[in-house]
């Protein structure tokens, strides 16, 4: 047994496609090449990250923290660079390890935050439009008479407006009770479904035609990991323009626009765009950098045309369920 055979509990598979590579590791007497190809995928590497896949971790990934304030640190840096998707894609390539679910909890917690974050300027521009309903009370008045009902509608109308609304009523004299109410249909249509829903049917299609397609799996040749981690990955900036667009409502709000309809659908027919194209950049990076599947433009221009008609198709699904 030479000093190169991996321990026997740990499998040396190739980091693209899975392919167990112990055929070839089994021939190696008493010397072995630094470099290997893979005779499944075609994927060149290095044997060195094939027995250690954690020397490859990088220094600024959230999904390769060890810890969970290691990852809490890096996850401006990370959000910074998924910005740049070519960029991205070529750090994170198919031979980075996958932690999936230390990926999966940063998603979810990076999505959670920036949600409460963005209440905050949005629940103070719900404050601004009450304010004529309200008289002459300040914020601090306003709790001061309603104490914890106060603090609480405050709170859950910033988290779910335009969802959910809140309000507080007076039971003949006797104190408060919340009450609670869906939110109007055409707000929550035009604020919070009709900036994304391109972006979901867009992002669906990619998914549908990389995980249901035989033939296309067959071109990609990837473990069905490096397929989560990329969705995950797209799924968190789709979260992210989300609260993009909930911040934009919240400051339009703050300046005191309240609804104007004009204004913000200015603002979303140059924002709406950008992100389809982050997306579609995104999208082909992953498959032409990222995998780096050989060939790729066929498989990419094809995706692309699939996952913009499945956006489309979405957009005027949604379009015509609310004049309904
Ligand atoms: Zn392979």
């Amino acid at each position: 047994m030479n000093s190169h055979t991996p321990p026997q509990n740990q499998r040396s598979i190739c980091p693209k496609c899975g392919y167990d590579q112990s055929g070839i590791t089994d021939t190696w007497d008493d010397q072995c090449p630094m470099y290997g190809r893979c005779s499944e995928c075609g994927l060149s590497f290095a044997w060195r990250d094939v027995f250690d896949p954690l020397l490859n971790d990088l220094y600024w990934y959230a999904e390769h923290a060890r810890s969970n304030r290691a990852m809490i640190r890096r996850t401006p840096g990370t959000l910074v660079r998924l910005l740049n998707p070519i960029r991205f894609w070529n750090e994170v390539d198919v031979a980075k390890p996958i932690k999936l679910r230390r990926l999966a909890v940063w998603v979810l917690l990076t999505i959670i935050t920036t949600h409460v974050l963005v209440s905050i300027p949005l629940g103070i521009g719900l404050w601004g439009r009450s304010t004529s309903s309200w008289g002459s009370l300040t914020i601090l008045e306003y709790i001061d008479q309603y104490s914890l009902y106060g603090i609480a509608e405050l709170t859950l109308d910033a988290l779910f407006d335009p969802a959910m609304r809140t309000w507080i009523s007076t039971r003949g004299g006797s104190g408060y009770s919340l009450r609670f109410q869906a939110g109007q249909r055409h707000l929550i249509y035009a604020i919070l479904i009709k900036p994304i829903v391109f972006q979901v049917g867009f992002v669906m299609l990619w998914t549908t035609v990389l995980v249901a397609i035989p033939h296309t799996r067959r071109v990609t040749k990837v473990r069905a990991k490096h397929v989560i981690r990329a969705v995950l990955l797209s799924v968190l900036m789709l979260g992210l323009s989300f609260e993009f667009t909930r911040l934009i409502y919240g400051i339009m709000m703050w300046m005191g626009f309240y609804w104007n309809g004009f204004a913000v659908a200015r603002i979303y027919r140059i924002v709406v765009p950008v992100l389809v194209l982050w997306q579609l950049i995104y999208w082909s990076s992953v498959i032409s950098i990222g995998w780096r599947v050989q060939p790729w433009r066929l498989l990419v221009v094809l995706g692309t045309i699939a996952a913009l008609l499945g956006g489309f198709a979405l957009r005027v699904y949604v379009f015509l369920a609310s004049t309904l």
